[in-house]
């Protein structure tokens, strides 16, 4: 069962063909993670995928409904969270806060409580709880945002690079909260580097170059494709 799927969906930036006729399928249920080198083009799909970006042309269907022209709130309202690299989290207040806030629009007081305790304990963020968020670990900023990206149980979590700037060991801890989001059903989609990450958790990887699909396939077929390989000579990460 497909959840997500691109037709033909291109854009253009002047002369530049960013995103290049993508016939992309995530299917429900899945961990889907999208590779490929510096400026393939991959933080431009997410911004067509949230409609932050109108292509230029083709469409994109969700859950079974034409979300091409829609905006992005009623994409969110749709089921569709993003985790940017950037964060988004509010410095001055204190983790619990920042839960709080995220969660507040779908819960009365009494469920709030009990949800930003279970979430907090999901992320393992309950020592933490009353810090300010601007001074948690790199690690920890970055949970507590998935934690807020999730507050309204999106069907797609989209996660954009969600490892950059971590140790091995939080990359590992990242990996294993993307997988237990997956056990409970969300699917999820992440832009990520590192392989190792990309091992841990994908179902299915799809290698973007200059705009293109350009490889697809588990982990194993797409480390063993020569011709991906050949795409990222030249480049520092794996
Ligand atoms: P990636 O995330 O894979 O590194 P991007 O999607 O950020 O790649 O960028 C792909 C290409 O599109 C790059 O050449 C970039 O300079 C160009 N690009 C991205 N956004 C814009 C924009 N708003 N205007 C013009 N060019 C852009
Ligand atoms: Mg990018």
């Amino acid at each position: 069962m497909t959840l997500l799927q691109t037709h033909n969906l291109n854009k253009h930036f002047g002369g530049l063909h960013v995103t290049a006729d993508v016939n992309f399928s995530l299917e429900r249920g899945k961990i889907h993670c999208l590779i490929g080198p510096n400026g393939a083009g991959k933080s431009t799909f997410f911004r067509l995928l949230l409609g932050e970006y109108p292509p230029s042309s083709g469409t994109i269907v969700f859950d079974e409904k034409d979300i091409t022209r829609l905006k992005p709130f009623q994409r969110i309202n749709q089921g569709i969270s993003v985790k940017f690299q950037v964060p988004g989290i509010f410095g001055a207040l204190s983790t619990r806060q920042n839960l709080q806030i995220a969660l507040q629009h779908r819960l009365d007081s009494r469920d709030l409580d009990l949800e930003v305790e279970r979430l907090l304990e999901f992320l393992q963020l309950t020592e933490a709880a009353d810090q300010q968020a601007g001074n948690l670990s790199h690690g920890m900023k970055q949970w507590l945002e998935i934690g807020m990206a999730i507050s309204l149980k999106p069907k797609l979590l989209l996660l954009d690079e969600p490892t950059a700037g971590m140790s091995p060991d939080e990359t590992f801890r990242t990996g294993e909260i993307v997988k237990q989001l997956n056990a409970q059903g969300m699917t999820v989609l992440a832009v990520e580097h590192d392989m190792a990450f990309v091992r841990q958790v994908a179902d299915r990887v799809s290698v973007l170059h200059f705009g293109r699909i350009f490889a697809e396939g588990t982990i194993d077929e797409i480390v063993a494709d020569e011709r991906v390989a050949a795409i990222y000579l030249g480049q520092s990460h794996e």
